[in-house]
């Protein structure tokens, strides 16, 4: 297979990725380990709304993805999901890109989207999790209803446990947090409204403890333990355990690609996005460069910035005249 630039990772500034490699007339093929499209977005915060898209005062992680999949639908994007990207080679100017399934790419570039890498929760070091996660441990909420009159109990103090700690309380029998500091790192606007909801008991805060142990069954919890520095312990009800302890940045088989990193991220160029391999750029989460935000709107910028370095580097012998989208318009899908 041959095609102009193999996107690796299907995230947001991926796929927005794929809309701008169409502008400047580049043909794309995305590549994900996951078998779905939409990266974070898709996985860890389907239903959650994002504030900060220009021009959506709210949207949904998903509903971002499904928006952003029509837009890049135009250009024809082949996808390749449930597979890794394990290796790329230079052939000449291009690349080969061989994937887990050994799938084979050659392509003149490449824009690795790969966000946080071959990401996964961090995990607490708790006895036999493994037994339970999938069944009533998850690290992520991809459906709120299946946890519709389930006793939860939400263990971290980030945002995430913060803040779903308060949409669940709206649907869950109960809901417990536990964290083993008394002050939780989340937005104030969302501790605020934790405590409010503590003081009317419909969330009961148990701090400064730590997850100790998981009881049940056959995968089933029915309660975990958690205990506190002076070795106090506290036994609560849990049909559902969500441990909110942040990702894990893995570059996984990235970081064996010869490319520039720092902080398991990738050094590129801002005004191209290139990393320090000529026609390999980096884009979203995993690009680094001073100044840079981890934002999914600085994302989208990056993936502009990169097509149009990309199609210099491709087709050095044309002439690239810029236009709006309103002046050039998209192909019908
Ligand atoms: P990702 O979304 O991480 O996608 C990367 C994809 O690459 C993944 O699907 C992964 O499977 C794939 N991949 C990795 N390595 C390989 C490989 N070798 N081969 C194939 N595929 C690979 N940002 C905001 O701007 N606003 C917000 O309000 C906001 N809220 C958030 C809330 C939560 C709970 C979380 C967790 C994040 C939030 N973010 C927010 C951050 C935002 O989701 C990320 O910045 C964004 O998803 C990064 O997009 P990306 O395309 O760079 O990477």
């Amino acid at each position: 297979m041959k095609t102009d630039v193999v996107v690796v990772g299907a995230g947001p500034t991926g796929l927005f990725s794929v809309f701008q490699c169409g502008m400047v007339g580049l043909k794309t093929h995305v590549i994900d380990s996951l078998d779905f499209i939409g990266g974070q977005c898709a996985a860890l915060y389907p239903e959650k709304p994002i504030y900060d898209i220009p021009a959506y005062s709210a949207i949904s992680g998903i509903n971002l993805i499904h928006q952003l999949e029509n837009q890049a639908k135009p250009f024809n994007p082949v996808y390749h999901l449930n597979q890794q990207v394990i290796d790329i080679t230079p052939i000449a100017r291009d690349w080969l890109v061989t994937t887990s399934n050994g799938t084979e790419i050659q392509t003149k570039g490449i824009i690795i989207a790969a966000g946080a890498g071959a990401f996964g929760p961090n995990r607490p070091p708790l006895e036999k999790i493994e037994d339970y996660e999938g069944i009533s441990v998850f690290y992520s909420v991809p459906e709120q209803s299946k946890f519709k009159n389930k006793h939860i109990v939400i263990a971290g103090g980030g945002d995430s446990a913060v803040d779903w700690a308060i949409s669940l309380s709206e649907i869950a029998t109960s809901v417990t947090m536990v964290h083993r500091r008394s002050k939780f790192r989340a937005a104030q606007d969302s501790v605020n409204k934790l405590n409010a909801l503590a003081s009317q008991n419909k969330i009961k805060l148990v701090t400064p403890y730590q997850l100790a142990a998981l009881n049940g069954s056959n995968g089933q919890l029915t309660s975990i333990t958690a205990t506190d520095l002076s070795g106090n312990s506290q036994t609560v009800q849990a049909d559902i355990l969500l441990p909110f302890f942040g990702l894990q940045m893995d570059l996984g088989p990235i970081a064996g690609w010869g490319l520039s990193t720092e902080n398991k991220h990738l050094k590129v160029s801002p005004s191209s996005m290139e990393t320090n391999l000529a026609g390999i750029h980096a884009i979203g989460d995993i690009a680094t460069y001073p100044g840079k935000l981890k934002l999914i709107l600085c994302g989208f910028s990056e993936a502009a910035i990169s097509a149009h370095a990309l199609r210099t580097r491709i087709f050095p012998d044309t002439t690239f005249h810029f236009e709006y989208s309103t002046t050039q318009g998209v192909p019908n899908s």
